[in-house]
């Protein structure tokens, strides 16, 4: 599956729901309103589509949100697209959490075939994570990423770089991060969704904080790409990686290898453009077989934009008004 600018689409992220039990301050306003549950794809029709996607060449997804695993019954999902590794097709299938659910669902996780987690966890100071979650305990969000670790998974820590919050803690993730044996991502704050805040006072631009870590720790270059918008460092004295995601000071378009489908069935075709395409309505077409469903697919990613054009500027609108929530992080 070829976009018009000759990249490969392979790797699929899936929004299952818009839903989630924390509301962090980047992400969510505290009152938000989700979508109406029938305007939700069933489990059923979220597999379909993914089945249509993996027969196009997709070989890895990401289950995301929302918080995904909150989505009644979403372990159907998993253990369904789980049966598709390997001859059939795919090649990984992972997930991005808030790790709340996963001392229940880590081991079932494992057995449906996941290896690798993203755990999202912006500090490790308990106040400050029940002030950017506005609802969260850092204990449970702990709790989950040892029993993601116990159960076999590997635990990638995603934390957004929030300037004034989190700002200083950095070295000390790294050093958890390595003791544990944890990869790191730092993530710039993207304009996604009104969130009833001054974003500017939130960003804080990664080439800052990748100086000031490189002050004290050793970072080597890395080899290792996903054809996403991370670059990756290791850090010599603990052994692990570092990923910068630098959407707002880093154009990272090029190499780009992914579309982002919600819950709804819409398809983004780039995380940081309006234009979609509809694939709610040709699944629930009883006129359109698996191979009408795979040709709507195909002409959406012919659409698919060379790139995006995010703006944190001093207004208070989001350039890209969806929250993030919806299209999927
Ligand atoms: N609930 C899950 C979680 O928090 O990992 C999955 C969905 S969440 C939307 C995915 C990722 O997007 C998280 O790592 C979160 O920190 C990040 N995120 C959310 N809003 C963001 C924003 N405005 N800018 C940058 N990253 C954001
Ligand atoms: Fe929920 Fe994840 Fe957004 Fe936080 S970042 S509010 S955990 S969806």
């Amino acid at each position: 599956m070829l976009d018009p600018f000759g990249r490969r689409i392979s790797y699929l992220r899936v929004s299952v729901t818009d839903r989630c039990d924390l509301r962090c301050v980047y992400c969510m306003a505290e009152d938000m309103t989700f979508l109406p549950k029938k305007d939700l794809l069933t489990l059923e029709e979220l597999e379909r589509l993914c089945g249509a996607f993996i027969d196009l060449g997709v070989d890895r997804i990401r289950l995301t949100g929302g918080e995904p695993l909150v989505r009644r019954g979403v372990m159907q999902l998993f253990q369904g697209l789980g049966r598709r590794i390997g001859d059939g097709g795919l090649r990984e299938l992972t997930v991005t959490t808030n790790g709340t659910q996963l001392t229940k669902m880590a081991e079932d996780l494992f057995k449906a075939g996941v290896r690798r987690i993203n755990v999202s966890m912006d500090t490790l100071d308990p106040d400050t994570f029940a002030a950017v979650t506005r609802w969260g305990k850092l204990e449970q969000t702990l709790d989950g990423i040892f029993a993601a670790k116990a159960a076999g998974l590997g635990v990638k820590i995603n934390a957004v770089a929030l300037k004034g919050v989190n700002e200083h803690e950095y070295d000390r993730m790294i050093a958890w991060c390595g003791e544990h044996g944890f990869d790191l991502t730092l993530i710039e704050t993207m304009p996604m969704g009104d969130i009833s805040g001054d974003r500017t006072d939130q960003y804080l631009p990664l080439s800052t904080v990748r100086r000031r870590i490189a002050q004290n720790w050793t970072l080597l270059p890395s080899t290792h790409q996903t054809g996403g918008p991370a670059r990756y460092e290791t850090v010599q004295e603990t052994g692990r990686r570092i990923g910068f995601i630098t959407p707002m000071s880093h154009n990272f378009c090029e190499s780009c290898n992914r579309v982002r489908l919600t819950c709804t069935g819409t398809l983004y075709m780039c995380l940081g453009q309006e234009d979609a395409a509809d694939l709610r309505a040709p699944l629930r077409d009883p006129s359109v077989d698996d191979a009408g469903l795979r040709e709507v697919i195909l002409s959406a990613i012919a659409r698919k934009p060379k790139g995006h054009d995010f703006v944190i500027g001093r207004e208070q609108r989001p350039s890209v008004g969806r929250h993030m929530s919806v299209t999927g992080g």
